[in-house]
């Protein structure tokens, strides 16, 4: 299946280690509505994932995760890209099945 995950890197509501970190991720900028297509963005955070990543800006939205944060040295979540993908085969979806709303934020990693 393919990650045809949409997610926004403004989706608020996550706490994070240190207030550089969250300045870091807030993400504005007039010309652009993507951090990837904005040569000013360096981080972004995926709820979906629970992953933070250094954005690097090959023209897709390619990141690298990254386990600590830059600033304070903070041991940054284990990433769920394994079980993601563990529980949305296991939904045994087709091809053409559309990947179920709650996987597509942080809500299936949620109790
Ligand atoms: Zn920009
Ligand atoms: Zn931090």
């Amino acid at each position: 299946m393919p990650l045809d995950v949409a997610w926004s890197a403004k989706q608020t509501g996550e706490a994070h280690c240190c207030a550089d970190m969250t300045s870091a991720l807030t993400f504005e900028c007039d010309q652009h509505a993507d951090p990837f297509e904005c040569g000013d963005s360096a981080l972004i955070y995926n709820p979906v994932f629970d992953e933070y990543g250094l954005v690097v800006h090959d023209g897709g939205a390619s990141y690298v995760v990254i386990s600590h944060c830059p600033w304070c040295a903070a041991k940054l979540p284990e990433s769920q890209r394994d079980r993601w993908f563990d529980e949305t085969d296991a939904l045994d979806l087709g091809p053409d099945d559309e990947t179920p709303e709650k996987y597509r934020t942080s809500a299936w990693r949620k109790p």
